[in-house]
């Protein structure tokens, strides 16, 4: 199996015909997910309205920062819990 990296691939009119076949391959946080279409690699986010747009490098800097602030946020409530049972 050749990995040409073709920027017309004939996948990319697979999807076009059938749909992209998305798969989630980041969770930014709970709500939050970044997709990649395991047919053409189009990447998919969820933007601030709950929907999917491009996974543009503007998202991902946005991704970025929201899953810094989502690990510290679980990782408070973890210490916390742990806090709370020790008081
Ligand atoms: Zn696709």
């Amino acid at each position: 199996m050749k990995n040409s990296t073709q920027p017309t691939s004939p996948k990319k009119i697979i999807c076009d015909i059938f749909g992209h076949k998305y798969e989630v391959t980041k969770d930014v946080t709970f709500h939050v997910k970044e997709y990649t279409c395991k047919c053409c690699k189009r990447q998919l986010t969820t933007n601030g309205n709950g929907s999917l747009t491009e996974l543009t490098p503007k998202f991902k800097e946005i991704n970025a920062t929201l899953a810094r602030i989502y690990t510290n946020k679980l990782e408070r409530m973890k210490a916390s819990r742990f806090n709370s049972s020790a008081a």
